[in-house]
């Protein structure tokens, strides 16, 4: 193989199986599969976590924390769960006494996970949170502190840092693989009719900024892998078209991210209007996954050509790759640090958006 096509070989999804970087296969148990008990048992521990929980190797699913009496039957039945292993949210500080269950996953409204993973780390648990980690950068101070205190591991459920095209787009980013980036623009929007029952919460105060925190975590979070770099400052607005719906929370925020040399990273998110994409101008060309943020369906391409990647389950892979961590007592791909650092900049854009004016991080970071 001549150089050339050496590199590009490299570049193209057939090396994929051959680059260390991109696992696409949980690796061997490291020991005996972790017990991890959901708690929060609504669309995205119904529909995609349990049943991910199936398919794992290196974790299992447990135990149950529900508030809902009714949804225990049905996950006991499908899940083998014994009935001395469900809780709610009264009783989860006995969770400490319970040796089936190493890992709590909180997947509740995102202004309920500081709570909720600090009670799980105080009685001893590892904790996985859903994102976005909580509402201020405060709250994850307390939550990663929690963890360190009580010697466990505090990790968030950042999915996109084992799907393959995200790794690999990293992957270039870091090795400057197609030259520095001039610019970078990201978005994800899905326009929402319906915000009944359970998912009220998403544009009320539990949800902390609505699109913004739900969505927006995604294209800010693929801005900072993309950038390799922490922003000196943002610049944000927020508007409102349907002002009868979004009543205690905006429906779009827009946003610039500025960086020392001058360089910019535009994004916006909504659920008022739809797209998902993360795009940077590279010295030699483009690089871009669009779709990037949702559970399979991505596309991506680099100046060499079109990603070549077959779609994975990703969170088959994050909750074993989160469970290896453990057992292996290695670093996590996904600390709370990393969740922290993407709240301190969404909260820099709602302040931002709230004044006007340019919000400084100066040297807030870790
Ligand atoms: P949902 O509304 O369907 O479920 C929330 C669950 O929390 C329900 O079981 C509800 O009963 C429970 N809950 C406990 N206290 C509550 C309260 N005071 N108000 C409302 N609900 C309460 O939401 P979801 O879509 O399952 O999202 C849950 C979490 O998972 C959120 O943090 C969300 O951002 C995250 N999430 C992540 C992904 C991902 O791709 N990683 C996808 C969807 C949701």
């Amino acid at each position: 193989m001549n150089l050339i096509s050496r590199r590009r070989f490299l570049r193209t999804g057939a090396a994929a199986s051959l680059a260390p970087w991109i696992s696409l296969r949980a690796e061997e148990p490291a020991g005996k599969p972790l017990g991890v008990a959901l708690l929060g048992l609504g669309n995205y521990s119904t529909h995609q976590l349990g049943p991910a929980l199936k398919k794992t190797k290196h974790a299992r699913l447990t135990g149950i924390v529900t508030g809902s009496p009714e949804k225990i039957p049905k996950w006991r039945e499908e899940y083998g769960i014994p009935e001395g292993n469900v809780y709610n949210y009264e009783t989860l500080d006995r969770i400490a006494d319970n040796k089936d269950i190493d890992i709590v996953y909180v997947v509740t409204p995102t202004g309920l996970h500081p709570e909720y993973a600090i009670r799980a780390a105080k009685a001893g648990k590892h904790v996985i949170c859903e994102k976005p980690m909580a509402p201020t950068v405060e709250d994850c101070t307390r939550m990663i502190n929690a963890a360190k205190d009580n010697g466990v591991t505090l990790q968030i459920g950042y999915r996109l840092h084992w799907d393959p095209f995200h790794l690999r787009l990293m992957e270039a980013m870091e090795k400057k693989e197609f030259g520095d980036w001039k610019s970078i623009s990201a978005a994800n929007g899905s326009r929402m009719n319906e915000f009944t029952g359970l998912n009220k919460w998403r544009t009320g105060e539990l949800s902390v900024a609505g699109a913004l925190y739900d969505l927006g975590v995604y294209a800010v979070q693929a801005q900072l892998y993309t950038a390799c770099e922490k922003p000196l400052r943002v610049t944000a607005k927020h508007s409102t078209e349907r002002k009868d719906r979004f009543t205690e929370v905006p429906e779009t925020y827009e946003w610039t991210l500025e960086f020392a040399d001058g360089r910019k990273a535009d994004g916006w998110s909504s659920y008022g209007k739809s797209a998902n994409f993360i795009r940077a101008d590279v010295k030699e060309g483009e690089i871009e996954i669009q779709p990037a943020y949702g559970y399979g369906g991505q596309k991506g391409r680099t100046p060499d050509g079109p990603m070549d990647f077959r779609h994975v389950p990703q969170q088959v892979l994050q909750i074993d790759g989160q469970a290896q961590a453990i057992l292996r007592n290695e670093p996590s791909k996904v600390p709370g640090e990393m969740g922290r650092r993407d709240i301190r900049v969404l909260q820099g854009i709602v302040k931002s958006a709230a004044s006007g004016k340019p919000y400084e991080f100066g040297d807030e970071w870790d």
